[in-house]
Protein backbone atom coordinates (compact mmCIF):
# COMPACT_ATOMS: atom_id res chain seq x y z
CA UNK A 1 0.00 0.00 0.00
CA UNK A 2 1.34 3.46 -0.59
CA UNK A 3 -0.35 6.82 0.22
CA UNK A 4 0.46 9.92 -2.48
CA UNK A 5 -0.69 12.93 -0.53
CA UNK A 6 -1.73 16.44 -2.80
CA UNK A 7 -4.94 18.99 -2.56
CA UNK A 8 -7.92 17.52 -2.77
CA UNK A 9 -10.32 19.59 -4.77
CA UNK A 10 -13.58 17.96 -4.65
CA UNK A 11 -14.86 15.86 -1.44
CA UNK A 12 -15.99 11.91 -1.74
CA UNK A 13 -14.14 8.78 -1.41
CA UNK A 14 -14.23 5.92 -4.45
CA UNK A 15 -11.69 3.23 -5.56
CA UNK A 16 -11.63 1.54 -8.88
CA UNK A 17 -8.85 -0.04 -11.05
CA UNK A 18 -6.61 2.53 -12.24
CA UNK A 19 -6.62 3.92 -15.71
CA UNK A 20 -3.38 6.63 -16.66
CA UNK A 21 -3.42 9.71 -19.35
CA UNK A 22 0.26 11.01 -20.18
CA UNK A 23 -0.70 14.08 -22.15
CA UNK A 24 2.21 16.38 -21.76
CA UNK A 25 5.36 15.85 -23.75
CA UNK A 26 7.71 15.04 -20.85
CA UNK A 27 10.11 11.91 -22.30
CA UNK A 28 11.69 9.78 -20.24
CA UNK A 29 14.89 8.46 -21.64
CA UNK A 30 16.29 5.20 -20.81
CA UNK A 31 19.48 2.61 -22.09
CA UNK A 32 18.12 -0.47 -24.19
CA UNK A 33 19.92 -3.45 -24.07
CA UNK A 34 21.43 -4.44 -27.94
CA UNK A 35 18.93 -7.46 -28.22
CA UNK A 36 15.97 -5.48 -27.26
CA UNK A 37 16.83 -2.70 -30.13
CA UNK A 38 14.81 -5.05 -32.88
CA UNK A 39 12.13 -4.61 -30.61
CA UNK A 40 12.41 -0.58 -30.21
CA UNK A 41 13.00 -0.20 -34.36
CA UNK A 42 9.41 -2.09 -34.89
CA UNK A 43 7.75 -0.05 -32.41
CA UNK A 44 8.73 3.06 -34.38
CA UNK A 45 7.57 1.97 -37.32
CA UNK A 46 4.61 0.79 -35.95
CA UNK A 47 4.17 4.45 -34.64
CA UNK A 48 4.86 5.68 -38.22
CA UNK A 49 2.03 3.23 -39.74
CA UNK A 50 -0.07 4.22 -36.91
CA UNK A 51 -0.16 7.72 -37.54
CA UNK A 52 -0.38 7.92 -41.58
CA UNK A 53 -3.36 6.08 -40.65
CA UNK A 54 -4.82 8.26 -38.02
CA UNK A 55 -4.10 11.56 -40.54
CA UNK A 56 -5.26 9.65 -43.40
CA UNK A 57 -8.60 9.85 -41.75
CA UNK A 58 -8.28 13.32 -39.78
CA UNK A 59 -7.84 14.43 -43.71
CA UNK A 60 -10.62 12.98 -44.99
CA UNK A 61 -12.82 13.99 -42.59
CA UNK A 62 -11.52 17.41 -42.64
CA UNK A 63 -12.13 17.86 -46.33
CA UNK A 64 -15.65 16.86 -46.00
CA UNK A 65 -15.87 19.55 -44.39
CA UNK A 66 -13.79 22.36 -44.55
CA UNK A 67 -11.71 21.74 -47.93
CA UNK A 68 -9.26 24.15 -47.94
CA UNK A 69 -8.01 22.79 -44.46
CA UNK A 70 -7.53 19.88 -45.27
CA UNK A 71 -4.28 20.03 -47.38
CA UNK A 72 -2.30 21.60 -44.00
CA UNK A 73 -2.57 17.34 -43.17
CA UNK A 74 -0.52 17.38 -46.55
CA UNK A 75 2.29 18.80 -44.89
CA UNK A 76 2.15 16.44 -42.14
CA UNK A 77 2.08 13.29 -44.35
CA UNK A 78 4.57 14.10 -46.51
CA UNK A 79 6.91 15.04 -42.81
CA UNK A 80 6.26 11.57 -41.83
CA UNK A 81 8.12 10.01 -45.14
CA UNK A 82 11.09 12.45 -44.73
CA UNK A 83 14.26 10.40 -44.04
CA UNK A 84 15.13 13.22 -41.41
CA UNK A 85 12.10 11.93 -39.39
CA UNK A 86 11.28 8.35 -38.77
CA UNK A 87 14.66 6.95 -39.86
CA UNK A 88 17.04 9.85 -38.56
CA UNK A 89 15.24 8.46 -35.39
CA UNK A 90 15.72 4.78 -36.04
CA UNK A 91 19.22 5.58 -35.70
CA UNK A 92 19.11 7.52 -33.02
CA UNK A 93 17.74 3.95 -31.80
CA UNK A 94 20.48 2.26 -33.01
CA UNK A 95 23.58 4.34 -32.49
CA UNK A 96 22.73 5.83 -29.20
CA UNK A 97 20.73 2.31 -27.97
CA UNK A 98 17.84 4.49 -26.53
CA UNK A 99 14.38 4.21 -26.27
CA UNK A 100 12.31 5.02 -29.09
CA UNK A 101 10.54 7.77 -27.29
CA UNK A 102 13.62 9.68 -26.44
CA UNK A 103 14.83 8.99 -30.08
CA UNK A 104 11.44 10.71 -31.71
CA UNK A 105 12.47 13.71 -29.65
CA UNK A 106 15.64 14.37 -30.36
CA UNK A 107 14.93 14.51 -33.70
CA UNK A 108 12.38 17.33 -32.92
CA UNK A 109 15.15 19.32 -31.13
CA UNK A 110 17.38 18.94 -34.24
CA UNK A 111 14.44 19.81 -36.38
CA UNK A 112 13.20 22.76 -34.83
CA UNK A 113 17.42 24.08 -34.27
CA UNK A 114 17.55 23.99 -38.15
CA UNK A 115 14.07 25.91 -38.88
CA UNK A 116 14.63 28.53 -36.02
CA UNK A 117 17.84 29.75 -38.14
CA UNK A 118 15.58 29.67 -41.19
CA UNK A 119 14.62 33.60 -42.04
CA UNK A 120 11.61 32.30 -43.79
CA UNK A 121 8.53 32.95 -41.32
CA UNK A 122 6.58 30.10 -43.72
CA UNK A 123 8.87 27.74 -42.92
CA UNK A 124 9.37 28.78 -39.38
CA UNK A 125 6.08 28.04 -39.07
CA UNK A 126 6.19 24.61 -39.59
CA UNK A 127 8.13 23.91 -36.50
CA UNK A 128 4.09 23.51 -35.34
CA UNK A 129 3.25 21.00 -37.87
CA UNK A 130 6.87 19.16 -36.51
CA UNK A 131 5.72 19.16 -33.48
CA UNK A 132 2.10 17.84 -33.61
CA UNK A 133 3.91 14.98 -35.86
CA UNK A 134 6.19 14.07 -33.11
CA UNK A 135 3.50 14.42 -30.45
CA UNK A 136 1.82 11.72 -32.62
CA UNK A 137 4.20 9.63 -33.17
CA UNK A 138 4.65 9.30 -29.48
CA UNK A 139 1.48 8.59 -28.72
CA UNK A 140 0.94 5.93 -30.62
CA UNK A 141 4.06 4.70 -29.25
CA UNK A 142 2.81 3.91 -25.81
CA UNK A 143 2.19 0.96 -25.78
CA UNK A 144 -1.73 -0.63 -25.88
CA UNK A 145 -3.19 3.09 -26.28
CA UNK A 146 -4.52 4.47 -29.17
CA UNK A 147 -5.34 7.92 -28.03
CA UNK A 148 -7.00 9.43 -25.00
CA UNK A 149 -10.39 9.65 -26.50
CA UNK A 150 -10.27 5.64 -27.40
CA UNK A 151 -9.10 5.04 -24.05
CA UNK A 152 -11.70 6.87 -22.22
CA UNK A 153 -14.01 4.83 -24.67
CA UNK A 154 -12.59 1.42 -23.95
CA UNK A 155 -13.42 1.22 -20.22
CA UNK A 156 -15.89 -1.46 -19.30
CA UNK A 157 -15.66 -1.57 -15.68
CA UNK A 158 -15.57 1.44 -12.94
CA UNK A 159 -12.13 3.05 -12.80
CA UNK A 160 -10.51 6.01 -11.58
CA UNK A 161 -8.43 8.37 -13.92
CA UNK A 162 -4.65 8.99 -13.01
CA UNK A 163 -2.98 11.80 -15.38
CA UNK A 164 -0.58 13.84 -15.26
CA UNK A 165 -3.08 16.96 -16.52
CA UNK A 166 -6.69 16.42 -17.33
CA UNK A 167 -7.64 19.52 -19.66
CA UNK A 168 -10.98 20.35 -20.16
CA UNK A 169 -11.51 19.51 -23.59
CA UNK A 170 -10.51 15.48 -22.68
CA UNK A 171 -12.66 16.00 -19.12
CA UNK A 172 -15.45 16.90 -21.60
CA UNK A 173 -14.99 13.20 -22.97
CA UNK A 174 -14.64 10.96 -20.32
CA UNK A 175 -18.36 9.26 -19.36
CA UNK A 176 -18.71 9.89 -15.93
CA UNK A 177 -20.20 7.29 -15.15
CA UNK A 178 -17.34 4.60 -15.63
CA UNK A 179 -14.47 7.33 -14.28
CA UNK A 180 -15.61 7.40 -10.29
CA UNK A 181 -13.23 9.59 -9.91
CA UNK A 182 -9.15 11.25 -10.93
CA UNK A 183 -6.23 12.68 -9.66
CA UNK A 184 -3.86 14.31 -11.42
CA UNK A 185 0.14 15.51 -11.25
CA UNK A 186 -0.67 19.60 -11.90
CA UNK A 187 -3.10 21.30 -10.45
CA UNK A 188 -4.61 23.91 -7.51
CA UNK A 189 -8.02 24.52 -6.09
CA UNK A 190 -9.03 26.72 -9.07
CA UNK A 191 -7.47 24.46 -11.74
CA UNK A 192 -10.37 24.44 -14.34
CA UNK A 193 -10.80 20.19 -14.16
CA UNK A 194 -11.26 20.85 -10.40
CA UNK A 195 -14.14 23.12 -10.86
CA UNK A 196 -15.59 19.87 -13.70
CA UNK A 197 -14.91 17.65 -10.95
CA UNK A 198 -17.05 19.64 -8.46
CA UNK A 199 -19.94 20.20 -10.35
CA UNK A 200 -19.80 16.25 -11.90
CA UNK A 201 -19.68 15.80 -7.95
CA UNK A 202 -16.56 13.11 -8.83
CA UNK A 203 -14.04 12.75 -6.11
CA UNK A 204 -10.80 14.05 -6.91
CA UNK A 205 -7.18 15.20 -5.83
CA UNK A 206 -4.71 17.71 -8.20
CA UNK A 207 -1.66 18.47 -7.51
CA UNK A 208 0.09 15.36 -6.83
CA UNK A 209 3.63 16.10 -9.08
CA UNK A 210 4.35 11.88 -9.76
CA UNK A 211 1.43 10.12 -9.13
CA UNK A 212 0.99 9.78 -13.19
CA UNK A 213 4.33 7.37 -12.82
CA UNK A 214 4.20 5.79 -9.70
CA UNK A 215 0.50 4.32 -10.20
CA UNK A 216 0.58 1.12 -12.55
CA UNK A 217 -2.44 0.83 -15.07
CA UNK A 218 -4.78 -1.39 -13.17
CA UNK A 219 -3.66 -1.29 -10.05
CA UNK A 220 -6.49 -0.50 -7.40
CA UNK A 221 -6.47 2.87 -6.28
CA UNK A 222 -8.54 5.05 -4.11
CA UNK A 223 -9.03 8.42 -4.26
CA UNK A 224 -10.09 10.34 -1.14
CA UNK A 225 -10.85 13.81 -1.83
CA UNK A 226 -11.95 14.74 1.41
CA UNK A 227 -8.65 14.11 2.76
CA UNK A 228 -6.80 14.58 -0.03
CA UNK A 229 -5.30 11.50 -0.78
CA UNK A 230 -4.61 8.71 -3.17
CA UNK A 231 -4.04 5.21 -1.74
CA UNK A 232 -2.42 2.79 -4.29
CA UNK A 233 -3.06 -1.09 -3.32
CA UNK A 234 -4.71 -0.28 -0.43
CA UNK A 235 -5.56 -2.84 2.24
CA UNK A 236 -9.24 -4.54 2.29
CA UNK A 237 -9.91 -2.58 5.11
CA UNK A 238 -9.35 0.47 3.48
CA UNK A 239 -11.38 -0.29 0.64
CA UNK A 240 -13.90 -1.35 3.04
CA UNK A 241 -13.83 1.81 4.52
CA UNK A 242 -13.93 3.79 1.10
CA UNK A 243 -17.29 1.40 0.45
CA UNK A 244 -18.59 2.56 3.66
CA UNK A 245 -17.69 6.50 2.06
CA UNK A 246 -19.45 5.98 -1.29
CA UNK A 247 -22.64 4.89 0.74
CA UNK A 248 -22.76 8.00 2.76
CA UNK A 249 -22.82 10.41 -0.43
CA UNK A 250 -25.81 11.79 -0.01
CA UNK A 251 -27.19 15.34 0.16
CA UNK A 252 -27.15 17.32 3.95
CA UNK A 253 -29.56 17.27 5.85
CA UNK A 254 -31.80 20.35 5.46
CA UNK A 255 -30.50 20.91 2.03
CA UNK A 256 -33.78 20.54 0.83
CA UNK A 257 -35.72 22.88 2.15
CA UNK A 258 -32.88 25.26 1.87
CA UNK A 259 -32.32 25.23 -1.69
CA UNK A 260 -36.24 26.82 -2.17
CA UNK A 261 -35.37 30.17 -0.25
CA UNK A 262 -33.62 33.22 -1.65
CA UNK A 263 -30.76 34.15 -0.25
CA UNK A 264 -30.21 36.82 2.21
CA UNK A 265 -27.93 37.53 5.30
CA UNK A 266 -29.06 37.65 8.73
CA UNK A 267 -29.45 41.35 8.71
CA UNK A 268 -32.17 40.50 5.84
CA UNK A 269 -29.62 41.99 2.76
CA UNK A 270 -30.41 40.11 -0.40
CA UNK A 271 -27.38 38.18 -2.26
CA UNK A 272 -27.60 36.75 -5.48
CA UNK A 273 -26.44 33.47 -6.21
CA UNK A 274 -26.40 32.20 -9.51
CA UNK A 275 -24.60 28.69 -11.18
CA UNK A 276 -21.48 28.60 -13.20
CA UNK A 277 -21.77 25.90 -15.58
CA UNK A 278 -20.35 24.19 -18.49
CA UNK A 279 -22.68 22.38 -20.29
CA UNK A 280 -26.46 22.96 -21.22
CA UNK A 281 -27.29 20.21 -19.37
CA UNK A 282 -26.10 21.88 -16.40
CA UNK A 283 -29.22 24.04 -15.98
CA UNK A 284 -30.99 20.85 -14.18
CA UNK A 285 -28.22 20.83 -11.51
CA UNK A 286 -28.05 24.88 -11.12
CA UNK A 287 -32.12 25.17 -11.00
CA UNK A 288 -31.97 21.81 -8.72
CA UNK A 289 -29.54 23.71 -6.56
CA UNK A 290 -31.44 27.00 -6.34
CA UNK A 291 -29.53 29.06 -8.61
CA UNK A 292 -31.21 32.64 -9.71
CA UNK A 293 -29.91 32.39 -13.56
CA UNK A 294 -26.66 31.47 -14.55
CA UNK A 295 -24.07 33.82 -13.77
CA UNK A 296 -21.33 32.59 -16.34
CA UNK A 297 -21.75 29.67 -18.94
CA UNK A 298 -18.23 28.97 -20.42
CA UNK A 299 -19.52 28.45 -24.10
CA UNK A 300 -16.45 27.04 -25.30
CA UNK A 301 -17.13 23.77 -23.51
CA UNK A 302 -19.31 23.50 -26.57
CA UNK A 303 -16.28 23.19 -28.78
CA UNK A 304 -14.17 21.24 -26.57
CA UNK A 305 -17.20 18.53 -26.00
CA UNK A 306 -18.10 18.58 -30.00
CA UNK A 307 -21.82 19.70 -29.37
CA UNK A 308 -21.63 22.53 -31.64
CA UNK A 309 -18.94 23.51 -34.30
CA UNK A 310 -17.64 27.09 -34.13
CA UNK A 311 -18.79 28.11 -37.30
CA UNK A 312 -22.15 26.45 -37.23
CA UNK A 313 -24.90 29.61 -36.45
CA UNK A 314 -27.84 27.37 -36.29
CA UNK A 315 -26.60 24.34 -33.80
CA UNK A 316 -24.87 27.87 -31.76
CA UNK A 317 -28.96 29.41 -31.97
CA UNK A 318 -30.60 26.16 -31.10
CA UNK A 319 -28.37 25.63 -28.12
CA UNK A 320 -28.73 29.25 -26.74
CA UNK A 321 -32.50 29.44 -27.02
CA UNK A 322 -32.97 26.40 -25.59
CA UNK A 323 -30.92 27.46 -22.44
CA UNK A 324 -32.63 31.09 -22.32
CA UNK A 325 -36.17 28.99 -22.32
CA UNK A 326 -34.83 26.45 -19.89
CA UNK A 327 -33.61 29.27 -17.10
CA UNK A 328 -36.87 31.61 -17.72
CA UNK A 329 -37.56 34.12 -15.97
CA UNK A 330 -33.96 33.51 -14.77
CA UNK A 331 -30.67 35.90 -16.93
CA UNK A 332 -28.08 33.59 -18.80
CA UNK A 333 -25.08 35.13 -18.81
CA UNK A 334 -23.30 33.88 -21.95
CA UNK A 335 -19.24 34.20 -22.29
CA UNK A 336 -17.94 34.09 -25.83
CA UNK A 337 -15.73 31.49 -26.57
CA UNK A 338 -12.82 32.02 -23.98
CA UNK A 339 -10.38 29.40 -26.18
CA UNK A 340 -6.70 29.86 -26.92
CA UNK A 341 -5.55 29.18 -30.60
CA UNK A 342 -4.33 25.86 -30.35
CA UNK A 343 -7.67 25.08 -29.10
CA UNK A 344 -9.80 26.84 -32.18
CA UNK A 345 -6.95 25.48 -34.55
CA UNK A 346 -7.60 22.11 -33.49
CA UNK A 347 -11.34 22.85 -33.40
CA UNK A 348 -11.57 23.93 -36.63
CA UNK A 349 -10.23 20.61 -38.16
CA UNK A 350 -12.60 18.96 -35.81
CA UNK A 351 -9.85 17.21 -33.67
CA UNK A 352 -9.92 17.94 -30.55
CA UNK A 353 -7.18 16.41 -29.02
CA UNK A 354 -4.57 17.76 -30.78
CA UNK A 355 -4.19 20.58 -28.21
CA UNK A 356 -2.74 18.33 -25.91
CA UNK A 357 -0.06 17.48 -28.19
CA UNK A 358 1.62 21.19 -28.33
CA UNK A 359 5.25 20.30 -27.40
CA UNK A 360 6.34 21.48 -24.29
CA UNK A 361 8.84 24.17 -25.68
CA UNK A 362 5.15 26.24 -26.99
CA UNK A 363 3.05 25.57 -24.11
CA UNK A 364 4.27 29.20 -22.59
CA UNK A 365 2.75 31.17 -25.71
CA UNK A 366 -0.96 29.97 -24.12
CA UNK A 367 -1.82 32.63 -21.99
CA UNK A 368 -1.67 35.04 -24.91
CA UNK A 369 -3.98 34.63 -27.88
CA UNK A 370 -7.22 33.65 -25.87
CA UNK A 371 -10.70 34.96 -24.74
CA UNK A 372 -11.76 38.29 -26.74
CA UNK A 373 -8.04 39.20 -27.93
CA UNK A 374 -8.50 35.42 -30.18
CA UNK A 375 -12.29 36.36 -31.38
CA UNK A 376 -11.19 40.09 -32.40
CA UNK A 377 -8.44 38.23 -34.81
CA UNK A 378 -11.16 35.96 -36.54
CA UNK A 379 -14.30 38.12 -36.69
CA UNK A 380 -15.94 35.55 -38.86
CA UNK A 381 -16.11 32.98 -36.28
CA UNK A 382 -17.01 35.42 -33.84
CA UNK A 383 -19.85 37.15 -35.91
CA UNK A 384 -21.08 33.14 -36.00
CA UNK A 385 -21.45 33.18 -32.03
CA UNK A 386 -23.04 36.81 -31.71
CA UNK A 387 -25.63 36.03 -34.60
CA UNK A 388 -26.24 32.66 -32.87
CA UNK A 389 -26.87 34.55 -29.78
CA UNK A 390 -29.02 37.70 -30.78
CA UNK A 391 -31.60 35.93 -32.75
CA UNK A 392 -31.51 33.28 -29.48
CA UNK A 393 -31.86 36.59 -27.21
CA UNK A 394 -35.72 36.79 -28.50
CA UNK A 395 -36.65 33.67 -26.33
CA UNK A 396 -35.51 34.98 -22.93
CA UNK A 397 -33.35 36.78 -20.72
CA UNK A 398 -29.70 36.92 -22.15
CA UNK A 399 -26.35 38.87 -21.02
CA UNK A 400 -23.17 38.67 -22.86
CA UNK A 401 -20.03 38.44 -21.60
CA UNK A 402 -16.77 38.78 -23.09
CA UNK A 403 -13.51 36.94 -21.51
CA UNK A 404 -9.51 38.46 -20.93
CA UNK A 405 -9.99 41.80 -21.85
CA UNK A 406 -7.23 43.94 -21.48
CA UNK A 407 -8.31 47.55 -22.61
CA UNK A 408 -11.48 49.37 -23.47
CA UNK A 409 -10.40 49.33 -27.64
CA UNK A 410 -10.68 45.79 -27.32
CA UNK A 411 -14.33 46.27 -25.82
CA UNK A 412 -15.03 48.93 -28.23
CA UNK A 413 -14.06 46.84 -31.02
CA UNK A 414 -16.14 43.83 -29.92
CA UNK A 415 -19.31 46.37 -29.31
CA UNK A 416 -18.67 47.44 -32.73
CA UNK A 417 -19.19 43.92 -34.05
CA UNK A 418 -22.23 43.16 -32.10
CA UNK A 419 -23.64 45.68 -34.02
CA UNK A 420 -22.51 44.67 -37.20
CA UNK A 421 -24.65 41.10 -36.55
CA UNK A 422 -27.23 43.24 -35.05
CA UNK A 423 -26.81 44.92 -39.15
CA UNK A 424 -26.46 41.82 -40.65
CA UNK A 425 -29.70 39.93 -39.25
CA UNK A 426 -31.68 42.74 -40.09
CA UNK A 427 -31.16 42.79 -43.17
CA UNK A 428 -31.73 39.12 -43.15
CA UNK A 429 -35.15 40.25 -41.86
CA UNK A 430 -34.69 39.57 -38.29
CA UNK A 431 -34.99 42.02 -35.45
CA UNK A 432 -33.44 41.51 -32.62
CA UNK A 433 -33.54 43.29 -29.25
CA UNK A 434 -30.72 45.09 -27.53
CA UNK A 435 -28.59 42.32 -25.16
CA UNK A 436 -26.89 44.19 -22.03
CA UNK A 437 -23.27 43.32 -22.79
CA UNK A 438 -20.14 43.25 -20.04
CA UNK A 439 -16.77 42.37 -19.59
CA UNK A 440 -14.82 40.20 -17.51
CA UNK A 441 -12.54 41.59 -14.75
CA UNK A 442 -9.91 38.72 -14.83
CA UNK A 443 -6.87 40.47 -16.07
CA UNK A 444 -5.27 43.28 -13.72
CA UNK A 445 -5.20 45.73 -16.22
CA UNK A 446 -8.79 45.53 -16.80
CA UNK A 447 -8.99 45.95 -12.94
CA UNK A 448 -6.88 49.05 -12.80
CA UNK A 449 -9.00 50.45 -15.37
CA UNK A 450 -12.50 49.25 -13.87
CA UNK A 451 -13.53 52.97 -13.73
CA UNK A 452 -12.92 53.74 -17.77
CA UNK A 453 -14.49 50.10 -18.60
CA UNK A 454 -17.43 50.62 -16.99
CA UNK A 455 -18.56 53.57 -18.60
CA UNK A 456 -18.48 51.32 -21.30
CA UNK A 457 -20.24 48.02 -20.52
CA UNK A 458 -23.53 47.39 -18.59
CA UNK A 459 -22.32 44.97 -16.36
CA UNK A 460 -18.97 43.62 -14.83
CA UNK A 461 -18.26 40.27 -14.09
CA UNK A 462 -14.92 39.88 -11.43
CA UNK A 463 -13.05 36.54 -12.70
CA UNK A 464 -11.08 35.94 -10.08
CA UNK A 465 -9.51 32.66 -11.05
CA UNK A 466 -7.77 34.03 -13.63
CA UNK A 467 -7.27 37.41 -11.85
CA UNK A 468 -5.04 35.50 -9.06
CA UNK A 469 -3.00 34.21 -11.95
CA UNK A 470 -1.69 36.98 -13.74
CA UNK A 471 -1.56 39.25 -10.37
CA UNK A 472 0.16 37.23 -8.53
CA UNK A 473 2.37 35.68 -11.59
CA UNK A 474 1.03 32.15 -10.45
CA UNK A 475 0.15 29.68 -13.30
CA UNK A 476 -3.17 27.91 -11.97
CA UNK A 477 -2.13 24.63 -13.67
CA UNK A 478 1.61 24.48 -12.30
CA UNK A 479 2.00 22.35 -9.14
CA UNK A 480 5.75 23.97 -8.58
CA UNK A 481 4.03 27.43 -7.70
CA UNK A 482 0.31 26.78 -7.10
CA UNK A 483 0.69 26.88 -3.56
CA UNK A 484 1.08 30.91 -3.91
CA UNK A 485 -1.97 30.89 -5.96
CA UNK A 486 -3.45 33.06 -2.78
CA UNK A 487 -7.06 34.64 -3.26
CA UNK A 488 -6.32 35.93 0.41
CA UNK A 489 -3.33 37.84 -0.87
CA UNK A 490 -3.63 41.63 -0.13
CA UNK A 491 -3.64 42.73 -3.41
CA UNK A 492 -6.62 40.40 -4.35
CA UNK A 493 -8.87 41.68 -2.04
CA UNK A 494 -7.74 45.27 -2.82
CA UNK A 495 -8.31 44.65 -6.36
CA UNK A 496 -11.50 43.04 -6.21
CA UNK A 497 -12.57 46.37 -3.88
CA UNK A 498 -11.43 48.34 -6.54
CA UNK A 499 -13.60 47.25 -9.46
CA UNK A 500 -16.77 47.18 -7.06
CA UNK A 501 -15.94 51.09 -6.29
CA UNK A 502 -15.97 51.74 -9.51
CA UNK A 503 -18.92 49.43 -10.77
CA UNK A 504 -21.33 51.33 -8.46
CA UNK A 505 -20.07 54.90 -9.05
CA UNK A 506 -20.89 54.08 -12.86
CA UNK A 507 -24.22 51.98 -11.27
CA UNK A 508 -23.51 49.06 -12.84
CA UNK A 509 -24.12 45.76 -11.81
CA UNK A 510 -20.88 43.81 -10.54
CA UNK A 511 -20.94 39.75 -9.91
CA UNK A 512 -18.07 37.95 -9.05
CA UNK A 513 -17.64 34.49 -10.63
CA UNK A 514 -14.10 32.91 -9.50
CA UNK A 515 -13.94 29.78 -7.46
CA UNK A 516 -13.63 31.98 -4.38
CA UNK A 517 -17.46 32.72 -4.36
CA UNK A 518 -17.76 28.55 -3.98
CA UNK A 519 -15.68 28.73 -0.75
CA UNK A 520 -18.21 29.44 1.99
CA UNK A 521 -15.02 31.30 3.98
CA UNK A 522 -14.01 33.55 0.88
CA UNK A 523 -17.65 34.30 0.24
CA UNK A 524 -18.51 36.02 3.36
CA UNK A 525 -15.14 37.98 3.42
CA UNK A 526 -16.75 38.77 0.15
CA UNK A 527 -19.74 39.89 1.29
CA UNK A 528 -17.65 41.86 3.37
CA UNK A 529 -16.00 43.93 0.62
CA UNK A 530 -19.61 44.99 -0.40
CA UNK A 531 -20.51 42.41 -3.26
CA UNK A 532 -23.57 40.70 -2.85
CA UNK A 533 -24.32 38.97 -6.60
CA UNK A 534 -22.06 35.92 -7.22
CA UNK A 535 -21.68 32.70 -9.20
CA UNK A 536 -20.29 29.65 -8.50
CA UNK A 537 -20.17 25.92 -9.09
CA UNK A 538 -24.21 24.46 -8.73
CA UNK A 539 -23.00 22.06 -5.99
CA UNK A 540 -22.19 24.91 -3.57
CA UNK A 541 -25.02 27.26 -3.65
CA UNK A 542 -27.05 25.15 -0.81
CA UNK A 543 -23.89 26.03 1.58
CA UNK A 544 -23.28 29.68 0.55
CA UNK A 545 -27.30 29.55 1.50
CA UNK A 546 -26.98 28.49 5.13
CA UNK A 547 -23.90 30.57 5.65
CA UNK A 548 -24.84 33.78 4.56
CA UNK A 549 -28.22 33.45 6.93
CA UNK A 550 -26.11 33.00 9.64
CA UNK A 551 -24.11 36.38 9.38
CA UNK A 552 -25.00 39.82 8.94
CA UNK A 553 -23.81 42.14 6.83
CA UNK A 554 -22.60 44.83 9.06
CA UNK A 555 -20.48 42.41 11.30
CA UNK A 556 -18.66 41.62 7.50
CA UNK A 557 -18.01 44.79 6.41
CA UNK A 558 -16.45 45.02 9.70
CA UNK A 559 -14.37 42.47 9.43
CA UNK A 560 -13.55 43.40 5.80
CA UNK A 561 -12.21 46.72 7.03
CA UNK A 562 -9.93 44.83 9.76
CA UNK A 563 -8.78 42.41 7.64
CA UNK A 564 -7.91 45.03 4.73
CA UNK A 565 -5.13 46.85 6.92
CA UNK A 566 -3.16 43.13 7.64
CA UNK A 567 -0.52 43.15 5.70
CA UNK A 568 0.22 39.07 5.26
CA UNK A 569 -1.73 36.27 3.90
CA UNK A 570 -1.76 33.81 7.69
CA UNK A 571 -2.78 37.54 9.51
CA UNK A 572 -5.59 37.86 6.78
CA UNK A 573 -6.74 34.35 7.35
CA UNK A 574 -6.40 34.06 11.10
CA UNK A 575 -8.76 37.21 11.35
CA UNK A 576 -11.03 35.60 8.94
CA UNK A 577 -11.22 32.02 10.60
CA UNK A 578 -11.38 33.66 13.94
CA UNK A 579 -14.16 35.93 13.19
CA UNK A 580 -15.91 32.94 11.56
CA UNK A 581 -14.73 29.94 14.18
CA UNK A 582 -18.40 29.39 15.82
CA UNK A 583 -19.53 28.16 12.28
CA UNK A 584 -18.43 24.35 11.87
CA UNK A 585 -19.11 24.22 7.98
CA UNK A 586 -16.99 27.09 6.86
CA UNK A 587 -14.01 24.76 5.64
CA UNK A 588 -15.47 23.19 2.42
CA UNK A 589 -12.77 20.50 3.19
CA UNK A 590 -12.78 20.17 6.86
C1 LIG B 1 -12.16 33.27 -13.85
O1 LIG B 1 -11.12 33.49 -14.48
O2 LIG B 1 -12.32 33.56 -12.67
C2 LIG B 1 -13.28 32.58 -14.50
C3 LIG B 1 -14.41 32.38 -13.87
O3 LIG B 1 -13.06 32.12 -15.74
P1 LIG B 1 -12.38 30.72 -16.05
O4 LIG B 1 -12.22 30.00 -14.75
O5 LIG B 1 -13.31 30.02 -16.98
O6 LIG B 1 -11.11 31.15 -16.68
MG1 LIG C 1 -11.06 33.27 -16.62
Amino acid sequence: MQRLTGIGVSPGVVSGRAVILIQRAQVLRYQIAQRRVDHELRRLDESRVRSREQLVDIRARVAKRLPEMASLFDAQLLMLDDPMLVPRAADIVRDQRVNAEWAVQQVFHEFSAVLDEVADPYLRERTGDVADLVGRLRMNLRQGVSTPRDLLRELDEASVLIADELTPSLAAQVDWTKVRGFATDAGSRTYHTAILARSLDVPAVVGLHDASRQVQPGQIVIIDGSSSQVIVDPTVEELARAARHADDRRPAAGADAERRRPASTADGVPIRLDANIEFPDDLAAARYAGAEGIGLYRSEFLLASGIAHVGEEERQYEIYRGMLEGMAPGTVTVRTFDVDEDQITSWLVEQPLAGGWVADEQRGSRQGLRGLRLSLTRPELFQVQVRALLRAARHGSLRIMFPFVSSVEQLREARRMIAEAAAELARRGEQVPTVPVGVMIEIPAAAYTADLLAREVDFFTIGTNDLIQYCLAVDRADERVSQLYEPLHPAILRMILMVRRAAERQRIPVSLCGEMASDPALLTLLVGLGLTDFSMTPGAIPVAKQVLRELRRDELRALARRILKLPTIDEIEHELLAALGKLTLLRSDS
